[in-house]
């Protein structure tokens, strides 16, 4: 870490707050539970537009960067951020720096039918322990559906699990979070960690180390889904350019600015 680059202990970025945690901080603080989201281009772009995804970020308990993109562009505004800690790379660190801890019980919920048993069973045969208590792949739909959703909560509390990793894509996973926290009292601990359950299955590859450091995993994933992300990052280039262009310039006005008033007064 270079010395001379001084880091502010949450910095706002457009219409966010970013927590500038490094991982070894995030993971220690994260023994006293809370809830973690990872904001990337296509989250602070949606933030523009989803006032109920807005609302429901302003709940998180951490923010922390996913995307090396966003990284590198906290550098050109002069807002540093620290480290760029990936939902994909928090969710390893998180279960392998509490492996010895008995009370870290994990639930994977998300991902394809079959893809969280096979993700649970990897991660419990490399920790040598059921850290992974079970999982629930739920079906097209189910946040519609009020008796599926009881189900999950059901399931979740039965499990006795502590920690619960959603991986259901942005914004779907942060706003299931965000309505039924209170429904689980048992979790301390709930990461938003989009397709993460598929790295770890071994479902979908990650991208090689070093294309993620140079801020290029975009490219690795729309290699592997171009149809689904080809679309999603083409649509988001040039919106995100301009809006980092407005904030450069001192341009750039959070459309949901009066929310946020009402919501610290609260
Ligand atoms: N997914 C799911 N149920 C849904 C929608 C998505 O389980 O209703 C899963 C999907 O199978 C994949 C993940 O959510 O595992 C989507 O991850 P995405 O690539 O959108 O997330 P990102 O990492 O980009 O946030």
């Amino acid at each position: 870490m270079l010395s001379w680059v001084v880091y502010m202990a949450r910095l706002n970025f457009l219409n966010i707050s970013i927590d500038n945690l490094s991982s070894m901080e995030l993971l220690q603080q994260l023994q006293s539970g809370g809830t973690v989201y990872t904001p990337n281009v296509y989250h602070l772009l949606r933030l523009q537009r989803d006032r109920d995804f807005y609302q429901v970020y302003k709940q998180a308990d951490y923010c922390i960067c996913d995307s090396q993109i966003l990284w590198i562009v906290s550098r050109l505004l002069g807002r540093p951020i620290r480290e760029k800690i990936s939902g994909s790379d928090l969710f390893p660190a998180f279960y392998n720096h509490y492996k010895n801890d008995e009370t870290v019980k994990i639930f994977l919920l998300g991902a394809a039918e079959g893809v969280g048993e096979e993700a649970k069973s990897q991660i419990n045969q490399k920790l040598q322990r059921e850290i992974v208590v079970d999982t629930y792949s739920p079906p097209y739909g189910f946040e519609d559906d009020p008796e599926e959703c009881e189900q999950i909560l059901q399931k979740v509390n039965d499990s006795g699990a502590t920690v619960l990793a959603v991986g259901l894509g942005a914004p779907k996973q942060e706003k299931w979070i965000d309505r039924n926290r209170a429904h689980l009292p048992g979790v301390k601990v709930f990461l938003a960690i989009g397709a993460t359950i598929d790295f770890e299955a071994g479902n979908v590859p990650r991208s090689p180390r070093w294309m993620s450091t140079l801020g290029l995993e975009w490219i690795h994933r729309i290699v592997m889904e171009p149809r689904r992300l080809g679309k999603r990052y083409f649509n988001d280039a040039l919106p995100f350019v301009w809006l980092v262009l407005a904030e450069r310039l001192g341009l750039y006005r959070d459309p949901f600015r009066d929310d946020q008033v009402s919501l610290t007064s609260r």
